[in-house]
Formats: C-alpha cells, structure tokens, sequence
C-alpha cells in the first residue's frame, strides 16, 4: 500500500525525537504532528511573566484541560477540572514538548528498578511488576543518548553506580559554583558520597549546538543558546536536516483511524485554522506525554478496537504514575560566609549540580526488609525573581504579608541571603487509585473528551520521602544554612508523569509488548514516558531518550531494515 510517510509520529517531545531521528537517518520518511508552535532558540526569553504567570508555551485552561479527582477525606474522590481550579497539567505545548523547559537534571535507572517486585517484594495495594526488560538491554541506548543528545558530567565511584559501557561522560561536567567544596566537605564528613550531577546539557559547543551560557534559567524556561538537550534542538533539528523528517506544528491529532483488520491507517487532526486534516502511513508512534497519550488511545474507537486502541483488555489509561517525593531548602546567610565566598554566591549562573544516592536502598532495621529509597538533589535558587517574590507575600504561619513587612522581607532575601534548595525523588507505587480515562462531560475547544485523573497515591511513597527528606534536611543544617524546610506530599508533580500503557509480556496486565508495541495492534507503538511499569526514584527522561532509541531501533526491523 502506498502511503503518505513510513512513520507518523504524534508528539514532538523527549519519546519522538530519537524516533525521529533514528528513523529519518535509516532513510525512512517520517511525519511528526505536534500539536503546539515551532518556536526556535531565539524565541526563548527569560521573560518570567511570560513563561509564568502567562503560559505562553501552554493551552489557555478554557481551551484545554484535565479533570482531575482528588482524595475528598471522607474515602471518596471529589474532581474539579483545571480550569476552575487553576492546576495546570500541560508543561509545554510545543515543538520539542516539555524537554524544552526541563532542568535537565538527568540520571539512569539502575539494574534493581527493573526488577522491584521480584528484588523488593510486594507490597499491599501497589500494583508493583518487574519490567520485560533488564538494565543490560537499556544499557547501549543510555550510551548513545549520552553523545547524541549530550550528556555533561563525571563518573565518580559510589555504592550504588549502575554499571556504564564507556569509562566516563561524553562531556566534561559544566562549570561548578564554588559553594561545591563546602557541600563536598559536609557530605564527606558524615560519611556520605557527594555525586556529581549529569546534566543534558552542553559543556562545550558541539553537533551545531553552542555550548552552556550559565544563565542559570534552565527549569521551566527554554534555553536560548541550544546546549539544552531537549528533543527539539538535539533530535528533532537533525532529524529535519536530513530532509526526510517533516513536522507539522498546529496539528492536534484527536483521532488514530484504524480498519477492520485492526491496523491503524491515519492519523486525523486539527490544523491552525481548525480544519479537519489526515495523513497515512504505515507504522504510528504516539508520544503525547502519559496522560495525553493514553487519551488519545481511549478516543480512538475502531471497528476491531471498540473500547479504544491498545486496549481490548482495559489497560489503557491504568497505572498512571508520577515522581513521589517532594521538595526542601533553607537559606544561606552571607554574614555567616567569608566574603569571597559571599560575593560569589550573589552571582546566579554556575551550577551547583550535586546529588546524593547513598539510601538509593535503605537498610533501616525498624523496616525489617529492605526498602528502595530516592535520589536526593541538591541545587541553587532559581534566578526568577518574580516567584520568589510571591513565595514572600506569605509568612511563615500561612498569614499574608503586606506593606512594611512584605518590604523588608524581600529586602533581606534579595541582599542577605540565597536560597539552596533539594529535590528529593522516590517511587510513586502504581495503585488502582492513579489512573487516566475520559470524562463524560468536558470536551476541548475541538470537542474531544478531556482526560479525567484520578491522583490518588500509596502512602507508602510518603513514608520513603519523609526519610528522604530528614537526610537532606540534616545535612543542610549541619552546613550552617538557616530556615530549613521540606515539604513531602502525594500532590502530583505535573511535568514528571509516566505509566498508564505499561509494556510487559502479558496483555491482561499490560498495554504494549517489550518493544513498546500495543498487543492487539501491530503498527501502533507508544514511545514516551507511558510504557513505564514504575519510574526509579530519579526523573524519566533519559529513560524515555534511551528506550525511545531502543523502540526505534525495533520499528527500523518492522519496516524491513
Ligand atoms: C519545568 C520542568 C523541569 C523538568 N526537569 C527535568 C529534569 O531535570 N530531568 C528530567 O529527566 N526531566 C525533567 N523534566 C521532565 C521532562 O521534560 C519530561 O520527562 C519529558 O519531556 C517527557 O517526554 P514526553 O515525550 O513524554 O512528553 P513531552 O516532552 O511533554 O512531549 C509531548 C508533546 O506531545 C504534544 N501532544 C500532546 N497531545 C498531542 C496531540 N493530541 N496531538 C499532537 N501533539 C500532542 C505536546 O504538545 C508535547 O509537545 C522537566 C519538565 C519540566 C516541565
Ligand atoms: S543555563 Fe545553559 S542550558 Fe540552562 S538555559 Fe542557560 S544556556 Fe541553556
């Protein structure tokens, strides 16, 4: 059958790239439908109020929502959609998709997290499976996403490193705030083993990419120079160069067509001006983030597929999972500094880039077995001074602060102090109370079904984080830094979701196979963070580059390379 493209991808972010780009370099013809902009590197700014408190680079609410359902207290579930409650799940519509806006704090999984049921044991009310695939088999794909979409950083032995093919990173870690040797000094006084953190980002510049610029905007902001590695600037710009990838932006795809044998034929969507649009091909890859991807399968109803693509067996949509954890800080005060060391840190830009790993598993004889644990990282304050600022409207006790005092509360931080802050990452146990299906009422712009989620989480995930968080937490006190807090909770964080068409062996308990291919339909492959049985206590995506690759590399040998 002659078609449009050999591949149609929908999406654009970190699970289509390497599909892309693999795929266009195999020779193959792609077609890749994103259904935000195509802005380039000189169209991001370091604009808070437009990146912020506009949402520049997502839907308007009115436009395009979730529902979410929430614990009500009482043993129920109470849902509000978002554009009543404000809670906004979209974390960047456009070319590239949230790899754009990410940290780029980047780590591996490691050999256990492919196997937590069988090395953990169960646990009540987790829906807990060990992965259809082992480290070993990722292990080439964590490589090469090391050079091709360019990973900085520095091995340095520890209990828990998980085992590399190469010696060391492609690149040389990026520059270091001084304020490193009094945290190195600290962790190493208490026994502990300061990492280095790798980053997706560029230390020197390369693959026509300029290098870092230390602006210090990564999180939540596009980077301006290129050196990030989202899938935009290091995927799909190759992918385009080798004019056999087209991308389409402003095309929302609210339909996958399959026929009566099963097989998907075209992908239908919304152009800019809203008309109604379709292209074939033989082989679809859906990359829509979890919650998207899994709503996108529900709608597309089929003669063979009548509950949804993927999903004659009612998985899709279940096991939706996020990033358990939560968040932690504390300020440090420059009169309690030398003075270089004072000055130094009023300059924002290098980084600080250090983690800890050392309770990645956690002995504690109070919890007889052993548990798995988290990643625990360490950084600066964001540059933004707008959402510090707000941080400030309200004190300590939750009153509001205003005139005089909300003055000299920002005097003080501005000029006195800098915040030094941590991110704490454990597993979100899949559950039947974490899932995504389409509400019956509220519709898109286009009149689609929004995606409905439910959030619920395993209490479990807060026992972990709460250990987590008293580690960072006792360090941070131990190296002098004043108003230490942490906050662990089961709010989902939005821009950290994964699961909901887990890939296994089995098609009563899982959407797609270990080539991330749907059971029940064999042209139709899922890439993005969705095939995720659990997620590691790190964040996904260079998990999702890595298995994108390895997909990628399955559906070259599908089309006959
Ligand atoms: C502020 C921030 C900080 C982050 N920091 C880190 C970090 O430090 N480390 C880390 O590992 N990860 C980080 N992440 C997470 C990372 O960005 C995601 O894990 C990754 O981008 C997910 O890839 P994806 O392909 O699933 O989705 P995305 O990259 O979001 O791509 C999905 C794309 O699909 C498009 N789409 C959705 N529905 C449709 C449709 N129906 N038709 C057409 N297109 C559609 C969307 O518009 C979007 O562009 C961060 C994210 C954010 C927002
Ligand atoms: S700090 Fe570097 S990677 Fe981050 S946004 Fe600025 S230039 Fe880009």
């Amino acid at each position: 059958m002659n078609t449009d493209f050999d591949v149609c991808i929908v999406g654009s972010g970190a699970g289509a790239g390497p599909v892309a780009l693999t795929l266009a370099e195999a020779g193959y013809s792609v077609v890749v439908l994103e259904k935000g902009p195509w802005f380039t590197e000189n169209e991001f700014y370091k604009d808070e109020l437009a990146s912020r408190r506009r949402n520049v680079y997502t839907p308007n609410l009115n436009d395009e929502q979730h529902v979410i359902e929430e614990p009500d207290g009482r043993g129920g579930w109470s849902s509000e959609p978002t554009s009543v409650s404000g809670w906004n799940f979209w974390r960047g519509s456009c070319v590239g998709g949230s790899s754009n806006f990410m940290s780029g704090f980047f780590f591996r999984l490691k050999p256990e997290d492919f196997y937590l049921l069988s090395t953990f044991g169960p646990i009540d009310g987790a829906n807990l499976v060990d992965w259809p695939i082992s480290y070993e088999d990722l292990e080439p794909y964590y490589t090469r996403v090391e050079s091709v979409v360019g990973i900085s950083g520095r091995v340095v032995p520890h209990p828990h490193l998980e085992p590399r093919s190469t010696r060391d990173f492609p690149f040389p870690p990026t520059l270091e705030h001084p304020f490193v040797e009094q945290f190195d000094t600290a962790c190493r006084k208490l026994g502990w083993h300061p990492l280095p953190t790798p980053r997706a980002i560029l230390s020197n510049s390369a693959m026509n990419r300029q290098s870092c610029g230390y602006s210090g905007w990564c999180g939540s902001y596009g980077c301006s120079t290129g050196a990030k590695g989202s899938s935009r600037a290091a995927l799909l710009n190759p992918a385009f160069e080798t004019g056999r990838c087209e991308i389409r932006p402003h095309a929302k795809v609210y339909n996958l067509v399959s026929n009566t044998q099963g097989k998907v034929i075209a992908a239908e969507y919304y152009d800019r001006a809203g008309k109604r649009q379709q292209v074939d091909a033989e082989i679809f890859v859906v990359a829509c983030q979890a919650i998207e991807t899994s709503r996108l399968l529900l709608c597309s109803t089929g003669p063979r597929h009548e509950k949804g693509l993927g999903n004659s067996t009612g998985q899709v949509g279940k096991n939706l999972i996020f990033s358990a954890g939560g968040t932690g800080g504390g300020d440090i005060i420059y009169k309690k500094l030398g003075r270089t060391m004072a000055e130094s840190l009023k300059f924002q830009g290098l980084f600080l880039n250090r983690n800890v790993q050392d309770w990645y598993f956690i002995d504690n004889p109070v919890w007889g077995r052993r548990q798995k644990g988290g990643t625990i990282d360490f950084l600066m304050e964001h540059p933004g001074p707008i959402a510090k600022a707000i941080d400030l409207i309200w004190d300590d006790h939750g009153n509001l602060r205003w005139g005089s005092p909300l003055k000299q509360a920002l005097k003080k931080h501005f000029t006195e102090m800098r915040e030094f802050k941590c991110e704490i990452f454990c597993d979100w146990l899949p559950t039947d109370n974490c899932f995504v299906s389409l509400d019956t009422k509220v519709k898109d712009k286009w009149g689609t079904p929004v995606a409905r989620v439910r959030v619920g989480y395993h209490p479990h995930d807060i026992k972990i984080g709460n250990y987590l968080a008293k580690k960072a937490t006792y360090l941070m006190r131990t190296m002098g830094v004043r108003n230490v807090y942490s906050n662990i909770s089961g709010s989902p964080p939005p821009n950290l979701a994964a699961g909901g068409c887990r890939f296994g062996n089995d098609p009563k308990n899982s959407v797609l196979d270990p080539d991330c291919r749907a059971h029940d339909v064999e042209n139709l492959f899922v890439t993005d963070g969705s095939f995720m049985p659990t997620g590691g206590s790190i964040p996904y995506t260079w998990t999702i580059y890595a298995n994108a690759f390895r997909v990628a590399n399955k559906i070259v040998k599908q089309l006959g390379g």
